[in-house]
């Protein structure tokens, strides 16, 4: 991520909360899995451990195939893992930043996932979060319109590391509508698309960016 891309985040964040005229709060959505919960690399640990795929020389490659690895063998340990409750995935976006995006945005933690993976989602959210998170589950089939099904969901902003939920900002639903994304995959951040699109460094950073842009919107007084 440059500085350039650092003063984009923030001039889409103003852009987008000059759209609410001070009339309702931003609605923002943060994806989950290696957004706010560090998901991949305990699955790729346990790929590891159980079928030996190195992974040493895909570094930040969302596709890894060159591994050897399928999406069974990802899909079979992420399931696992989930139903599970995700106790071995840890947060990466804090309890303060959460309850923070919590009072001064509309949030919503969003995520593409089946049935059953689902339950144990919404334990390890509220075990992390609290009960006061809100959780929208968007339907994950095909798994390439899992961008616009979260978009569809209307949010100012998403907060996301998906190719895919990249790529769809191009299309007509995103017009109205921003990503901040996390610049965790090479994939996703070379499809960006430059207007409706600005690259953080993590769920952390978003957040941040949020709340400056917040401030500088309504002025400390309102705050
Ligand atoms: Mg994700």
């Amino acid at each position: 991520m440059t500085e350039v891309e650092g003063s984009h985040a923030l001039d889409l964040v103003l852009s987008q909360l000059s759209k609410t005229n001070g009339g309702r709060k931003l609605k923002v959505g943060m994806d989950v899995d290696d957004t706010a919960a560090r998901t991949s690399e305990v699955v790729r640990d346990l790929m590891k451990e159980r079928h030996g795929f190195d992974f040493s020389l895909v570094g930040n490659k969302y596709d890894w195939s060159s591994t050897g690895a399928t999406d069974k063998h990802f899909m079979d340990i992420y399931n696992e893992l989930w139903q599970r409750d995700g106790e071995e995935i840890e947060p990466i976006l804090g309890r303060e930043t959460f309850a923070l995006l919590n009072e001064k945005v509309e949030f919503s933690f969003v995520s593409a996932r089946g049935g059953n993976s689902s339950d144990g989602l919404y334990k390890w959210i509220y075990r992390h979060y609290g009960k006061t998170a809100n959780v929208v589950v968007v339907n994950p089939e095909p798994y390439d319109m899992h961008g616009i099904r979260k978009l569809e969901r209307g949010f100012d902003i998403l907060i996301d590391d998906s190719p895919y939920v990249a790529a769809t900002m191009k299309d007509e639903i995103a017009r109205n509508r921003a990503l901040l994304l996390v610049n965790r995959w090479e994939e996703a951040v070379a499809c960006r698309h430059e207007p409706n699109t600005a690259v953080v460094k993590d769920a952390e950073h978003a957040a941040r960016v949020i709340f400056e842009a917040r401030s500088l919107h309504v002025g400390p007084m309102q705050e």
